[in-house]
This record gives structure tokens, C-alpha cells and sequence, in this order.
């Protein structure tokens, strides 16, 4: 690892203070649990470290007037597993308890991982985000790459486990920066892009902005869950995810969001499996439908067809799940 200078502010403002307009010049540190090891490698090697987790502000967790759920940038994951706010929202705590590692969960935050790096073994082995405009990956083991939106040269899957949740649920973010003055509230869904060069990185966050807090709105009478297709029950990544959020008129879908995890350079968001449901009742039959309408317009890479089936499997199993049909197995 290289020297670097440390530093870590109390107050939004000294927080802002230490950033530096330029990319990769400073990072932000929570958990640090994907950051460190980043840097270990020397995939990243900033000249200033600011830890955010002196910072109160964004330590917030509780409901304001209008009933929206405000949860700090720095609020530990595992901290969110046992207050009673989230119950209404079983699609961010089922994400959280994927990740199945007491350690990651009691160490790492929900903003570090909303802004967690790619998940991709070219680029943390140094070779680039984009891994040589996406020729590593497309000759290279591909295995755990991205099926849709994968069109450009990125061909990494975006690792937020909670993402999917937070856009399923219309959460919006709050991102502060670069002067005091620069505050934004902003959908987690326009969080996220599909870089285009090695100078872009996979959300639209500026070197000098800091995400500060996530905003849940009341669920209303909407249901809402997240399934996880796993290779194991260690502390690993899903191979394939999705969390649905759905409104009902009596039995009949009036309405669906249903967001894919690790499946895109960024949470993915399927119009078609949410057309294929509404006006229609959940039943396994139209889940079914859903999850493969989600992956029809999906084209695999060399190595990684087998994803095709796990990410529809995994929309149809959120959907049940969200309706309360959740049965077991595949
Ligand atoms: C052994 C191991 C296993 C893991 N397994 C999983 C897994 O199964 N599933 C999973 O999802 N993750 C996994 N991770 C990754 C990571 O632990 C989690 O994603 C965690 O939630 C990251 O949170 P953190 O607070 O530790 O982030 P950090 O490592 O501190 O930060 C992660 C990134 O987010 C940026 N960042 C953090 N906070 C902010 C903010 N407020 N504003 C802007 N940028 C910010 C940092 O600069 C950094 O780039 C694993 C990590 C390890 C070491």
C-alpha cells in the first residue's frame, strides 16, 4: 500500500473541505471493508483517505414528518436488521441478510455499499474498470459478468447487494458537494451509469460529492421483497438477484418495479417483466412469465449463460415472494 495522508472531519463541511475535485486523488473511507482491501492491491491508490464515520450527520436513522424513512450514509448494516422501521421493508433487510458474514454486516454500511466497486476480477487485479475497453473480459473468464447492458465496453456487474432493493422501493439519496452549498436529492435509480471510458466511473457521483443519507418513502399497501440465487451460504456474492415492489387492486397487479442485481454494469431495472405482470394476478405461472420476460432481450457472454436462468429464477421468486407466495425451491 502507498503512504497516504488520512483524515477525519466531524461535520459535513470539513468533510467537503478535504475533498479533491480530482478522480481517484481522494477516497472516501466507511466500513472499509471493500475499500482496504482495494487499496491493499493497489487497484486504487489515492493520496488522501477521509473517514466518514466521525461525521454525526450521517449517522441519522429514523422517520421524518411526512413518514419517509431517512437512513445515514454510515449507518451499519447490521444495525438495520434490528430496528422495528424496517419491517415495512423486507426487500433491504432479505439483501442485508444475504450477505450472511456477522463481520461484513457489523462492519460495513449501506453507503458503502450503494457506491461498492464493481465486482469484476479484471479490474481488481488492476487491469482497469473497463478491463482494456471489455476485451479481458469478452476473450477471458467471464463466468460472473454482466448479461445485460453489456452491450459497450463494461462488462462488469454493479456488486450493490442493496441497491436493487432501494430502487424497487423508489428511494432517493441525498449527495452533497462540492462547495457547502451543492446539495441534491436525487432517485437512487439515476445513481448508477454504464461507464464509457476509464475516466467514468459507475455512478454519476463527482470526485468532490459525498453521499450523505437515503430516503425510504412509506410503502402505502405495496408488498415488497428481494430473492437471492447463491452459490453457497458463505459471506459471497449472489450470482444473480431481484427485488420486486408491488401494488395491488384486489388480487390483480396495478402496479410492479422489479429491479435485477448482478446480472448489469448497474441494478437493472426490467420494464418487461413489470408490463408482463400488471393487470394480471400473481400467480407461479405469470412470475414465471415475468422472470422470463426480464432476460429476453438478455446476451450472454462466452461463459456466463448459465446466468440466464438465475436471474429469471430470481425475478420469479422475488415477485412470489413480494405477493406473499413464496414456496421453496426452484
Ligand atoms: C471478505 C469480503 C466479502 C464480501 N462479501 C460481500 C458480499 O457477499 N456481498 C456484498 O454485497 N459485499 C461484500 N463485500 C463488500 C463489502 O463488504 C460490502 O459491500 C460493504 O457493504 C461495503 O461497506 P463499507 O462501509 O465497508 O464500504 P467501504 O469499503 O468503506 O467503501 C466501499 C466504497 O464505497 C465508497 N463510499 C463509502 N461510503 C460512501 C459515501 N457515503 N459516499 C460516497 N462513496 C462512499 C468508498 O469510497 C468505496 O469506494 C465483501 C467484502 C469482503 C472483504
Amino acid at each position: 500500500m502507498n503512504n497516504f495522508d488520512y483524515a477525519a472531519p466531524r461535520s459535513e463541511e470539513q468533510l467537503l473541505a478535504l475533498l479533491s475535485p480530482e478522480l481517484g486523488h481522494t477516497e472516501l473511507l466507511a466500513g472499509g471493508t471493500d475499500l482496504i482491501g482495494l487499496m491493499k492491491k493497489m487497484v486504487i491508490q489515492p493520496q488522501r483517505v477521509v473517514n466518514l464515520m466521525e461525521v454525526d450527520s450521517l449517522r441519522r436513522l429514523g422517520p421524518d414528518e411526512e413518514g419517509n424513512l431517512w437512513i445515514g450514509a454510515t449507518v451499519h448494516l447490521d444495525e438495520l436488521l434490528s430496528i422495528p422501521y424496517m419491517e415495512n421493508y423486507p426487500a433491504v433487510v432479505q439483501a442485508i441478510r444475504g450477505i450472511n458474514s456477522m463481520q461484513l454486516q457489523a462492519q460495513g454500511t449501506i453507503g458503502g455499499d450503494i457506491c461498492v466497486r464493481p465486482r469484476c476480477w479484471f479490474f481488481r487485479n488492476g487491469h482497469g474498470l473497463l478491463a482494456q475497453g471489455g476485451k479481458l473480459a469478452m476473450e477471458g473468464d467471464n463466468r460472473h459478468h454482466a448479461i445485460l447492458g453489456n452491450e459497450g465496453a463494461a462488462k462488469f456487474v454493479s456488486a450493490t447487494r442493496i441497491g436493487p432493493a432501494l430502487i424497487a422501493l423508489n428511494a432517493h439519496m441525498r449527495i452533497i458537494g462540492p462547495t457547502v452549498e451543492d446539495e441534491q436529492i436525487i432517485s437512487v435509480a439515476d445513481f448508477y451509469r454504464i461507464p464509457r471510458h476509464e475516466r467514468e466511473r459507475e455512478t454519476i457521483l463527482s470526485p468532490g460529492q459525498v453521499v450523505t443519507h437515503f430516503i425510504l418513502p412509506p410503502v402505502g399497501q405495496a408488498t415488497n421483497a428481494t430473492y437471492e440465487v447463491r452459490h453457497g451460504e458463505g459471506p459471497d456474492y449472489p450470482l444473480a438477484a431481484a427485488s420486486a415492489n408491488l401494488e395491488f387492486d384486489g388480487h390483480v397487479v396495478r402496479r410492479a418495479t422489479v429491479v435485477m442485481g448482478q446480472v448489469a454494469p448497474t441494478p437493472w431495472i426490467s420494464h418487461e417483466a413489470e408490463a408482463a405482470l400488471v393487470g394480471r394476478p400473481v400467480t407461479p405461472e405469470t412470475a414465471d412469465e415475468a422472470g422470463q420476460a426480464a432476460v429476453a432481450q438478455a446476451r450472454p457472454l462466452s461463459h456466463n449463460g448459465y446466468k440466464m436462468q438465475l436471474a429469471k429464477t430470481a425475478v420469479k421468486r422475488a415477485i412470489l415472494r413480494a405477493a406473499g407466495l413464496e414456496t421453496g425451491g426452484f
